[in-house]
């Protein structure tokens, strides 16, 4: 049996269903909902909304957003696992202790000079990225992936994510675990 391949996931969309806990923290801070989208560097986003970034942390609702349905089972199973997020790191960080899941490593946007990359999270952990696998959510992921070399696995059960050729597309948490090899 080969050694099974490690998982690096996305957070947002592809994990836990916070679309809308982002959407009310901009709300919030009186930006119009038809403005905001999804799977920036929310520093970038801030700016582009013209609000400040600690004010969007503060209104940012840790508790708010759930697990897609079968996503806790799945973290469950992945004993070894990692996040790569460019969700701000004291949201993502809160969220991650709320949900008691504990990835070997966790990136978010302080850990990038800019939007985020698989690269410096498979130098840290010491991974060949061909036993590697991306999950995410949006084209940005899927770019991610193929700059590091490393399969692009899709989370089709977020109806907001569009799948593309070459795509691992996950119809169910679940199915991550048999491309993992575990
Ligand atoms: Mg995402």
């Amino acid at each position: 049996m080969p050694e099974p391949r490690f998982a690096i996931c996305d957070l947002d969309g592809t994990l836990i269903d916070s679309d809308a806990a982002l959407v009310n923290a901009f709300v919030a801070l009186g930006v119009t909902r038809s403005e905001i989208s999804f799977g920036h560097v929310i520093a970038d986003e801030c700016l582009r909304l013209g609000i400040s970034l600690g004010d969007y942390v503060h209104a940012y609702d840790t508790e708010a957003a759930k697990p897609f349905p079968g996503v806790d089972e799945l973290i469950g199973v992945l004993d070894d696992w990692a996040i790569c997020s460019n969700k701000h790191v004291e949201s993502g960080t809160a969220e991650l202790t709320r949900l008691a899941w504990r990835p070997r490593a966790a990136m978010f946007a302080d850990a990038f000079n800019g939007p985020k990359r698989l690269a410096p999270l498979l130098e840290a952990l010491h991974l060949d990225p061909s036993r590697v696998v991306f999950v995410g959510d949006t084209d940005h992921d899927r770019t991610c992936a193929h700059e590091a070399g490393v399969d692009f696995a899709l989370a089709a059960w977020n109806p907001r994510a569009v799948e593309r050729v070459g795509d691992i597309a996950l119809k169910h948490p679940s199915d991550l675990i048999e491309v993992l090899g575990l």
